[in-house]
C-alpha cells in the first residue's frame, strides 16, 4: 500500500442494528479506535442513528457515515435526506451509490455524479461505490461497467476535490454471498482504477485517492486484500455487524 495513502475500514450496517444496539456497539470500538491505530475508521448507518452517533463519537477518532444522500440541500423530497442536514449534524462520510442503492432504488450514474458533488459541496466525504456483475466480470470487456461508472460519477469534480473522494470497488456477486473476489482480481481491478485515475486527472490525484475492496470481506480475508498494493481500505457489511469482529478487522488494517 502506498506510504501516503491511510487506509480506511468502513463498516456498512445497511439497513440492520436495532436502537438498544448501537450506543454498545460504539462503546465497544471507540477505546480501540482512539489508540490511534494507523488506520481510519467510520461506521455507516441509517439515517434515523445518525444524530445519536455523531454525539456518542464526538471527540473521538471513530467518524460516521450516512449510506445515501440526495443531490439538492433542501426542497420538496418527501423521504430524502438532505447532504447540507447530514453536514450540519456532523456526519463525515457518506456512501454514494452504493450496489444496493444502484440495483433496488434505480440510482443512475447520472444521479451517483449529482450526489457526489453535492456531498463535496458540503463538505462530505463521499465514497464512490463501483460496482461490476458477474456477466461483465466474465466478458473480456470487464472493466468497462467500472470505467463508466467511475467516468460519470467524476464528472465535473475538480483534481482539489478529489482529495476528499475514496473510490469502493464491489463485484456485485461478491456482496453479501459469502463468496469474496480472490485478492488478485480485486487488485487487478483496482489497479484498473487507479490507472483511470491517472488518465481522467492526473498521477498526483490517482496516487492519493482511497481505493477500498468491499463483497464478503472477513477477518480471514481481510488481511489478503489490505496487503494488495492498490487497496487502500475495505468496506465491509456483514463482517462488521459484531463489534468483536469489526474491531479485528481494525486491526487487522493497522
Ligand atoms: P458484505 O457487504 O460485506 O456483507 O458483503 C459489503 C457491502 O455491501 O458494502
Amino acid at each position: 500500500t502506498g506510504a501516503v495513502r491511510r487506509p480506511l475500514v468502513m463498516a456498512n450496517w445497511k439497513m440492520n442494528m436495532t436502537p438498544d444496539q448501537v450506543e454498545p456497539y460504539l462503546q465497544q470500538v471507540i477505546p480501540e479506535v482512539n489508540k490511534d491505530t494507523g488506520a481510519d475508521v467510520a461506521v455507516a448507518a441509517q439515517d434515523l442513528y445518525l444524530a445519536q452517533m455523531v454525539k456518542e463519537t464526538a471527540g473521538s477518532r471513530l467518524a460516521i457515515a450516512a449510506e445515501n444522500a440526495h443531490w439538492t440541500d433542501d426542497g420538496a423530497y418527501t423521504g430524502e435526506t438532505s447532504p447540507k442536514a447530514l453536514a450540519l449534524v456532523g456526519v463525515s462520510y457518506v456512501l454514494i451509490g452504493h450496489f444496493e442503492r444502484r440495483k433496488l432504488f434505480n440510482e443512475t450514474d447520472e444521479r451517483v455524479n449529482l450526489k457526489t458533488k453535492a456531498a463535496l459541496k458540503n463538505g462530505l466525504k463521499p465514497i464512490v461505490d463501483l460496482d461490476e456483475d458477474l456477466s461483465a466480470y466474465a466478458k473480456e470487456d470487464k472493466k468497462t461497467i467500472v470505467l463508466k461508472q467511475l467516468k460519470i460519477a467524476l464528472e465535473g469534480i475538480t483534481a482539489e476535490e478529489m482529495a476528499d473522494v475514496a473510490i469502493a470497488y464491489e463485484p456485485t456477486w461478491a456482496i453479501g454471498s459469502g463468496e469474496a473476489a480472490s485478492a488478485e482480481q480485486a487488485e487487478k481491478s483496482a489497479e484498473f482504477i487507479r490507472q483511470s485515475l491517472v488518465n481522467l486527472y492526473d498521477q498526483q490525484v490517482a496516487d492519493q485517492t482511497r481505493i477500498l475492496y468491499g463483497g464478503s470481506v472477513t477477518t480471514e480475508n481481510a488481511a489478503d486484500f489490505l496487503s494488495q498494493e492498490d487497496i487502500d481500505g475495505i468496506l465491509v457489511g456483514k463482517a462488521a455487524l459484531k463489534p468483536e469482529s469489526f474491531l479485528k478487522l481494525i486491526d487487522i488494517a493497522q
